[in-house]
């Protein structure tokens, strides 16, 4: 593939047709995304540019440039093709944040492969589901998550290849294969796969409220939703050093923890340890960190600790802080902006959305408890849950809907058209989630759709509860649920975690209650607040609220795969 393409001299009209242009990608042409982010870097002569500052628990160290990026995934592909993995196989990643799952990410896309990320955390069940329904061809795993993966094997048949990529002085079964990627032949020259913008590139597994998880396909066109996305609403700059919190099992960590940053030829941090407040300020301060990507339950998490550790840091590094995947306080918005001297911008998106739809955009004045407006290039509203038309009425809440037709979006779930048809309506991409939106166009997020609280007709929020919680001093994190009640249909309910050092008592919870009862309307206060040592979770961190509503009501709890606790 050339860099330096001919390109038609069509008019810049939208933001994606600027990146397509920088990309040096027009209609019909060659788009792969591992070559995008790796080759094309070096060609544009940043190949010894940093690509990956790598640590671990342990504060191992290593550092790759994108022409090291460049010969592994090379390598990766090479390696995979001697072992005949194909063109649209899929190849799921089931490792920890290793390099190695960074070098066979591009590798598995340069080969043609579709790459399935996976949490290296995940239980047997879980991970059989995922490999079962993607008839998954090729697993690359380490060794201390191969038990999983052998005591599944024989339920897959499909499954022909485990690859190991720490497997010296193992005895591999039949089927496996070791892979040293620093000691593999060079590749120098590797075809890669002359993907088109419609070819299937990433397979990221999602839980629905219903159902087993499903597949979200997305493909190599996606990149230029991605790297544009990257750039603006995360303001990425040449120079800048960035970290993304997130795991790649999960799209964030692909689509902003690969993609979004390598194509924009930037260095990135990437720590393979979980969340420790003083030594997060530490890789910040040590790596002099520009952008900072992150989750509210991670800036929750540094709030709990208070400001004093973070000043006890220099991050005067920092120069852009966001945020995604959840509601953003308005609480967090302003911690940060007095702890850091930047606010958290919030970003929404999901897993079939493949890249960032409304954002608090660099420059837009934030307001706090607000996800933004949309991306430029992005037609988002709100439709009235039953005519599925927009509401028009600046307020009023409703559907988050998307018009399907920015590069990103997903192409399908794997395997189950009919749960992908049933997310359109009238033209409109349906997202679950509801929102208002105010007169100055800002999005309001108000809860997955099936989160909001029907309290006698009126609809309640549990953002707007669980941010006046998180107000007094002793809440840590909540959530607030409905449970049924005989006159009012659903009433709130409140699940608190404690900050260390206090202790549940009758008091406490008036004094919450009467905390709350300033801050809410009469119809949002709870009527009841338990008190509980943690909360249910994504991996990825998110609150599953479903979880303790589905326990109100005595309802099945659903797919428990991705959650922590439980
Ligand atoms: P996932 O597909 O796992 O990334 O989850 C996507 C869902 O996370 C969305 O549909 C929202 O319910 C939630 N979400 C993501 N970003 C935000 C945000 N900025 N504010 C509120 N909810 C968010």
């Amino acid at each position: 593939m050339n860099p330096t393409l001919t390109l038609p001299p069509a008019a810049v009209t939208s933001p994606w047709t600027a990146a397509e242009r920088e990309l040096g990608y027009h209609a019909g042409g060659p788009v792969n995304l591992g070559w995008l982010t790796s080759d094309r870097i070096c060609a544009l002569g940043r190949g010894a540019h940093p690509a990956l500052i790598w640590e671990d628990s342990q504060g191992r160290q290593r550092r790759y440039t994108f022409d090291d990026l460049r010969r592994l995934s090379d390598a990766a592909a090479a390696f995979l093709a001697r072992q005949q993995i194909g063109a649209g196989e899929r190849v799921c990643l089931f490792l920890d944040r290793v390099p190695e799952l960074y070098f066979a990410f591009l590798g598995i896309l340069k080969l043609g492969a579709i790459v399935q990320p996976l949490f290296s955390a995940f239980g047997e069940d879980s991970l059989w589901t995922r490999l079962e329904d993607a008839g998954t061809a090729a697993v690359v795993t380490q060794r201390r998550h191969l038990g999983k993966v052998r005591r599944i094997r024989s339920r897959l048949p499909a499954l022909r290849q485990v690859v190991v990529v720490d497997a010296d002085g193992l005895a591999l079964e039949p089927g496996e294969v070791a892979l040293a990627l620093e000691r593999e032949p060079e590749a120098e020259g590797f075809p890669v796969y002359p993907a088109t913008a419609e070819t299937p590139s990433v397979l990221h597994y999602t839980s629905g409220t219903t159902g087993k998880p499903k597949g979200a396909q997305h493909v190599h066109g996606a990149l230029v939703g991605q790297f544009q996305t990257a750039r603006v609403a995360l303001d990425l700059r040449p120079d800048d050093v960035y970290w993304c919190n997130a795991d790649p099992g999960w799209v964030t960590g692909t689509s902003y923890g690969i993609l979004g940053p390598w194509s924009n030829g930037v260095t990135q941090v990437v720590l393979d340890s979980g969340f420790n407040a003083a030594r997060w300020y530490e890789v910040i301060a040590r790596h002099r960190v520009t952008v900072w990507y992150s989750a509210p339950t991670a800036i929750r998490l540094l709030m709990r600790e208070g400001s004093g550790l973070a000043r006890a840091h220099d991050l005067g590094s920092l120069r852009h802080l966001a945020s995604v995947g959840e509601p953003l306080n308005p609480e967090a918005v302003i911690w940060s902006r007095e702890t850091f001297g930047r606010p958290f911008h919030d970003t929404y998106w999901q897993t079939e959305t493949g890249c960032i739809v409304i954002a608090n955009l660099p420059g837009l004045e934030i307001k706090p408890g607000s996800m933004g407006k949309p991306f430029p290039g992005v037609t988002a509203t709100v439709l009235d849950p039953v005519r599925l038309e927009p509401i028009g009425e600046r307020g009023r809440v409703g559907l988050i809907a998307l018009r399907p037709d920015w590069p990103s979006m997903m192409r399908g779930y794997w395997g189950n058209r009919t749960a992908y048809e049933s997310r359109f309506r009238n033209g409109w991409y349906l997202t679950g989630d509801r929102a208002s939106i105010d007169g100055d166009g800002y999005f309001w997020f108000v809860g997955r759709d099936d989160d909001v609280i029907n309290t006698g007709g009126h609809l309640v929020g549990p953002f707007e509860i669980e941010s006046a919680l998180l107000e007094h001093a002793a809440v840590a994190e909540s959530a607030a649920v409905a449970k049924p009640d005989a006159v009012n249909m659903e009433v709130v309910k409140c699940f608190v975690v404690l900050k260390p050092g206090f202790v549940p008592s009758d008091d406490l919870e008036l004094e919450i209650m009467n905390g709350l009862r300033r801050r809410l309307s009469p119809l949002a206060m709870p009527q009841e607040i338990e008190f509980t040592d943690s909360l249910p979770k994504t991996r990825s961190g998110k609150i599953v609220r479903r979880v303790l509503r589905a326990r109100e009501f005595g309802e099945p709890l659903g797919d428990l795969s991705t959650l922590m606790e439980e």
